[in-house]
């Protein structure tokens, strides 16, 4: 007889943004009249940019030719993307990555929700709070997060690292030692990081406590100052102890086409096996591999002329941040991030629940924007605005919350 992994029956509510495109729906039927505004999912809204769309042109033109046509990719990945990467992401920051350290996919959400299978369900993870749900989800559906309690919205077997302003966003090393600690930084939703000292602090600890560290890197592209990391491999000792995601979504714009990769370095080891040898085996029985045309239009990206493209349009989100950031500040309220990622965290007035300002800024202003207590208990009272509408939209958004 089928038995059911019951663990899945342990999760809680709908995933965040379908439940929130639910009420969104449902206030739509009732109001068709309004102009909604969305500030509320991470998708990108500007165009992919045209080297990148010469690039798919082109690549689709080779699969018509029986001279050029490409059956299934290599499983990790084409060597031409990889050493786009390890160059234009790694060598210029004076990091060494060998090519099969390197694991392309279509999107990191996968991985980042698959890793965890590499390790023994009596592993403790670690996760930042408020933070991507994506973690704390695929290791409930493993069965490694013990029981949840309502009250205080939290699983009994998870670590929770306390992120807020009391403490700049900056996680705390937690009481109890973890085996796996993810990471996300920038983070999703606050939008603030961590310097490089802070980081090499947490490596070390990781390194100390022989714990591994899951570091999701998707926002790298949107980082302003300089003393922040844009990969956990320029701390010292990190390929020792973590294994690293990065996202073309929110830096090119590849949210519909799906590009990313993994690095997981050779010298990483648990239980004195090596996790980039696991991984490879994981990858080739589980993965079919990226498209080409996908993954030739991931090499555009590293182009001279890719490169200028790509940074005019994380340009226009950062002004979008920017203009949020001063908007709601000029309204009285307390702002975080928008500094070095996408996303704005706000303070919600008056002790509103989080689900409660969310209706109140749908219903009085038509704007959406996403709980922070969706990302972890510590989010109970926050609220998330994202910088990927238009311009105009952005404008109209921060307008209407002035006047509420
Ligand atoms: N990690 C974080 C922190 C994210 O915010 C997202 C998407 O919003 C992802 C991973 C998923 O990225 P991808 O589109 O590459 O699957």
């Amino acid at each position: 007889m089928c038995k059911l992994n019951d663990n899945y029956l342990k999760l809680q509510g709908r995933y965040l943004f379908a439940s929130i495109a639910k009420k969104v729906a449902n206030f739509k039927k009732s109001n068709p009249h309004k102009k909604i505004i969305s500030l509320g999912i991470g998708d990108v809204t500007q165009p992919l940019a045209p080297v990148i769309i010469e690039a798919l042109h082109s690549s689709v033109d080779e699969m018509g030719h029986k001279d050029t046509f490409k059956g299934y990719a290599p499983e990790f990945g084409y060597e031409f993307l990889k050493n786009a990467i390890i160059k234009g992401d790694y060598n210029s920051r004076g990091v060494d990555i060998s090519i099969d350290e390197v694991f392309i996919n279509d999107g990191i959400n996968a991985d980042a929700g698959n890793i965890q299978e590499l390790f023994s369900v009596d592993n403790k993870i670690a996760v930042c709070d408020p933070v991507y749900p994506v973690y704390v989800d695929s290791n409930v559906m493993a069965g490694r997060t013990g029981t949840y309690d309502k009250d205080a919205q939290r699983w009994s077997e998870v670590i929770y690292m306390s992120c807020t302003p009391d403490n700049n966003f900056v996680p705390d090393i937690p009481e109890e030692n973890p085996d796996i600690i993810y990471l996300c930084f920038p983070n999703n939703p606050t939008g603030t990081t961590v310097t490089k000292d802070q980081l090499q602090f947490l490596v070390d600890y990781a390194n100390r406590v022989e714990a591994v560290i899951v570091y999701d890197g998707a926002y790298e592209a949107y980082i302003s100052e300089d003393n922040v990391c844009h990969t956990i491999y320029e701390c010292d000792g990190a390929k020792n102890c973590a294994i690293e995601l990065k996202s073309f979504s929110k830096r090119a714009g590849f949210t519909g086409l799906r590009l990313g990769y993994t690095i997981v370095p050779k010298e990483l080891k648990c239980s004195g096996t090596s996790l980039n040898r696991l991984w490879a085996r994981r990858y080739g029985t589980k993965y079919n591999g990226t498209p080409y045309i996908v993954q030739r239009a991931g090499e555009a990206v590293y182009s001279e002329t890719g490169k200028e493209q790509i940074k005019k349009q994380i340009d226009y989100y950062k002004n979008n941040a920017k203009i949020i950031m001063e908007g709601l500040k000029a309204a009285g309220y307390s702002v975080y991030g928008g500094v070095n990622a996408p996303y704005v965290w706000l303070k919600t007035p008056n002790n509103m629940t989080s689900w409660d300002f969310f209706y109140y800024l749908l219903e009085k202003a038509n704007i959406v924007g996403t709980p922070g207590s969706g990302f972890g208990p510590m989010g109970e009272g926050y609220f998330r605005l994202t910088a990927f509408g238009t311009y105009e939209n952005t404008l109209e958004a921060v307008e209407r919350i002035k006047k509420l």
